[in-house]
């Protein structure tokens, strides 16, 4: 295992923060690359703890010389966020500077790799795909950055933008395990759920401002839509946002097991040595994300919820109360659609117009931008 350490932008005298990369197996291994990042909203820390634990499984996996592809682990994507407290509490999911949430607006190299390839595109889909992959690291290594944020931004996408694989490790409030990815990917993702246990995985395609995994796997169903049919472009990145439960879901026994069932899908992918795992059965299925809707407390309140995360609910229920503690009048949020409550906020207070919850429908029913803030 290699490590290796990215120095960020500094943004004042003195100070200089770095990304630190673990490397196993080989690059350029014909079986393929995988990266995985923890806790890119440095607040939420299941990811760091999974990160730890696949650490130790690839160190031992390794020195048994069982690493076949190339796995590159980071185990605190925000070295930023990390360091941002206000007042003892830790806000690691925007940046304190600018406000932009840190998984948004990754730089978008579309085109240019698009240009830059297209002279050496032609039948194979594998040379096409290397050809748009060496482009792709160039233009993302070779664009300028301004700030310590884009710099990070742009150090991650170097990373992970020629991988097969990518699963960024987030975490809600209060959640079941539960996963975004693009519609591509699906196909790929559905035996990932598997291992995960993923209670329900939302798609989207181009879901808005850019988030990191939509990065990684969008440049792929565009440059296809691009080319048409001049060239094949296969969908060959897969890329999927991890939400490993709630905030406080960090224990041990959850994460050696979360980190388990990664290398077993890593195995069953032929990134690690030994024999295929078993698919274990579906414990949940995909649903739109422009199905998943947002509970809203129209009025300001105590807020106490009527129903845990993992009741499957009906249109009309109701999920949670909001209490004037002054006029004593309660609020009934109810769920608007048939669904599975999957998040819910961890705070008792709730602001009038606070997302307080959310429920995943079957059918899509948003439209333009899908993620929240
Ligand atoms: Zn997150």
């Amino acid at each position: 295992m290699q490590v290796t350490r990215h120095p960020l932008l500094s943004p004042a005298p003195g100070t200089q923060r770095e990304l630190v990369s673990l490397h196993y197996g080989q690059p350029g291994s014909a079986a393929g690359k995988a990266y995985l990042q923890a806790s890119l909203h440095a607040d939420e820390l299941p990811g760091m703890l999974v990160a730890y634990h696949l650490r130790q499984q690839l160190d031992a996996l390794d020195a048994a010389g069982q690493v076949t592809g190339e796995i590159v682990l980071v185990p605190m994507a925000n070295p930023i966020g990390l360091s941002q407290h206000l007042l003892h509490l830790h806000l690691g999911r925007f940046e304190q500077t600018t406000g932009e949430n840190f998984n948004r607006h990754y730089p978008d190299q579309i085109a240019a790799a698009a240009d830059a390839a297209a002279p050496e595109l032609g039948a194979d889909a594998a040379a096409n795909v290397a050809s748009l992959r060496r482009a792709l690291k160039a233009a993302v290594t070779a664009a300028p950055v301004e700030t310590e944020l884009q710099s990070l931004r742009r150090t991650l996408m170097g990373l992970s933008c020629d991988a097969d694989i990518v699963l960024d490790l987030h975490c809600d409030a209060q959640a079941l395990m539960h996963l975004y990815t693009e519609t591509p990917c699906w196909p790929d993702c559905e035996p990932l759920a598997r291992f995960l246990g993923a209670r329900v995985t939302l798609l989207a395609q181009d879901s808005g401002d850019n988030p990191f995994d939509e990065a990684c796997s969008q440049v792929w169903w565009k440059w296809a839509k691009h080319f048409g049919d001049k060239h094949p472009i296969p969908q060959a990145c897969m890329s999927v946002t991890v939400e490993l439960r709630g905030a406080t879901d960090v224990t041990h026994e959850l994460a050696a097991a979360d980190a388990k069932n990664i290398i077993d899908f890593l195995r069953w992918r032929g990134l690690i040595a030994g024999d295929k795992p078993a698919l274990p059965a579906p414990q949940g299925e995909a649903r739109p994300l422009a199905g998943s809707m947002p509970i809203y407390a129209p009025k300001p309140g105590v807020l106490t919820f009527l129903k845990e995360v993992g009741a499957e609910v009906k249109a009309g229920e109701v999920l949670a109360h909001v209490i004037d503690p002054i006029t004593a009048e309660v609020t009934e949020l109810k769920s608007p659609v048939d669904g599975l409550l999957f998040a819910r906020d961890f705070l008792r207070f709730a602001f009038a117009g606070m997302r307080v919850a959310k429920v995943s429908g079957r059918e899509a029913k948003r439209t333009g931008k899908l993620l929240g803030a």
